[in-house]
């Protein structure tokens, strides 16, 4: 027991008058009251091998140059191993094994044929479940509780959802002879590594397409684990390739000639350099880029539900999502009852050991960004804003950061505009539904929003002012196969996930 908690305790037992105020309650140190003992999940049977190759036409090979890289935890900063840099050699040798496959096996095969590889594939990320989530804590900094519940039934959860759709394609399409498009490119970006993948390798085979897929630099190694479960599902080689790199491997990707179509998710900056590569070709593209989403929360809303919804939306996943809530607008009325509320909801909340079970923020996925992290909030400061961050011990070793909010920002502020990808929140208010739309929509981006309210009306009316892929209505981060997503403006082109998501892998005659 700590000493703040003895000495709480003592008081306590001395008689010490109560408070009176009914906010003093509020201002219980909860840390120390509420302190859990560790239950970390074990690493022990997650087996990462100290080096790994590309995967081309159904083995891991060397890379053409044998250049490779590590792949560090960032909650300790250890190096868990050693991974192929991919170069343009590799990449060619990919397509090739990739438009191999597609020729001669499986745009041949039925979709019911196509369909139970992916039932299996689905079915074997099931069984190593807890594997892979473990492995995607270690390798990207996530608390387990969300790739455990979150990351890989999710991604499970995709590929069921389209190995369904594998023989229903002419249902999907009633009355059009649907094509294959041929062999995709696909870039993923750190943040839910195995789930960026399967949302982008399971429609593309569900269609009849082959795959050469790029893993993000810091969090490859749930994408090789992929390739072991395709290689012991009995995939055709050479219907799925992972080639492992850096930036330069995914342009070499972008650049080459036989790939048909480019699935690209990542930030806006990289997003336009690939438009500007693929402009004037026939190469099909959809990009997934970045956010700045407005949760906003009318006075007749349920405060705590909406300080619940909050959190869950800046916190989770340490803020590394793309649909991140991280605008929040609050009307004028309630404001400061509800930032009192989250500032206490704050302080409840566990920062450190990604794989302890209580952990609910994790560690920051990268060097690179926890220093762009540190720079933003230095930015809010600079710029005038006010700054709140919880009271949490943090661990000394890693990259971490405390939840942050900045109060009195304003809508011109670079911490309100730019996507700053981390645990930091900008609280605006408003007075009228009218003036909460109108600095929602004042952004470069449109990828998701949030409404908090009593009234179903007000749903409906905000939700169809915003300029905004996903509107979430009394929830936030919520994710389903079924339901498609993307972004307007410069959060990107082309949707995925639901039947949406199976267009830009077919052409339809
Ligand atoms: P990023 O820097 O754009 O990288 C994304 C992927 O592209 C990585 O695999 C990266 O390799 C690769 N890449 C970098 N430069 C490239 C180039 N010139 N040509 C081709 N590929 C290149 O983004 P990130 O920092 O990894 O991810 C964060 C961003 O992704 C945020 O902006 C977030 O909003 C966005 N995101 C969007 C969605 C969505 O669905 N809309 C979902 C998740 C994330 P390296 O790993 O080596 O850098
Ligand atoms: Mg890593």
């Amino acid at each position: 027991m700590s000493t703040d908690t003895k000495a709480a305790k003592e008081s306590a037992t001395n008689g010490s008058p109560k408070p009176t105020s009914p906010n003093a309650d509020l201002k219980l140190d909860f840390a120390s009251f509420w302190e859990y003992s560790s239950a970390p999940e074990s690493s022990e049977k997650v087996t990462i091998e100290s080096l790994y190759g590309h995967f081309i036409d159904g083995d891991f090979v060397k890379p053409a140059k044998g250049r490779m890289f590590t792949s560090v935890n960032p909650a300790n900063e250890e190096v868990l191993t050693e991974l192929a840099e991919g170069t343009s050699e590799d990449v060619d040798r990919a397509v090739k094994a990739a438009r191999n496959a597609y020729n001669k096996k499986w745009r041949t095969l039925s979709g019911k044929e196509r369909g139970k590889y992916i039932f299996r594939i689905a079915r074997m990320i099931q069984e190593r479940s807890r594997e892979l989530a473990i492995t995607e804590s270690l390798d990207g900094g996530k608390p387990i509780r969300e790739s455990r519940d979150v990351d890989i039934p999710l991604a499970a959860a995709y590929f069921f959802y389209y190995a369904g759709w594998a023989d229903k394609l002419d249902y999907a399409f009633p009355g059009r002879n649907v094509e294959p498009v041929g062999v995709c490119g696909q870039i993923i970006p750190w943040n839910f590594p195995l789930l960026m993948l399967a949302w982008k390798i399971a429609p593309a085979l569900a269609t009849g397409n082959t795959v050469v897929l790029k893993p993000a630099e810091t969090t490859s190694i749930t994408a090789l684990k992929f390739a072991e479960i395709c290689r012991d599902a009995g995939l055709p080689a050479g219907v799925v390739n992972i080639i492992t790199g850096a930036g330069q491997t995914g342009s070499a990707i972008v650049n080459h000639s036989d790939i048909d179509k480019i699935a690209f998710t990542g930030s806006t900056k990289v997003g336009k350099i690939i438009q500007n590569a693929l402009a004037g070709s026939d190469t099909k593209y959809t990009l997934e880029l970045g956010g700045k989403g407005a949760n906003i929360v009318f006075e007749d809303a349920s405060i705590d539900q909406a300080v619940e919804g909050i959190i869950n939306a800046i916190f989770f996943n340490q803020g590394h999502v793309c649909c991140a809530g991280s605008r929040l607008l609050v009307q004028e009325g309630i404001a400061e009852r509800l930032i009192t509320k989250l500032k206490d909801r704050m302080e409840t909340l566990i920062v450190g050991d990604p794989l302890d079970k209580n952990t609910d923020i994790g560690a920051i996925n990268s060097k690179s960004q926890f220093e762009r992290i540190e720079e933003y909030i230095n930015i809010g400061k600079n710029e005038g804003a006010e700054i709140y961050q919880s009271s949490c011990s943090i661990p000394e070793n890693g990259y971490f950061c405390r939840p942050t909010i900045f109060t009195g920002v304003s809508q011109s502020n670079r911490i309100v505009q730019e996507e700053i990808f981390g645990p930091v929140l900008t609280i605006q208010t408003f007075r009228t539904p009218a003036e909460a739309i109108e600095k929602a929509n004042n952004s470069q981006y449109g990828l998701s929003s949030g409404i908090w309210t009593d009234r179903g009306s007000k749903i409906f009316q905000a939700g169809a002012e915003m300029d905004s892929g996903v509107v979430w209505a009394n929830t936030f981060n919520k994710f389903d196969p079924t339901s498609p997503f993307g972004g307007y403006k410069e959060s990107g082109v082309g949707r995925e996930g639901g039947l949406h998501g199976l267009y830009p892998y077919v052409n339809l005659v």
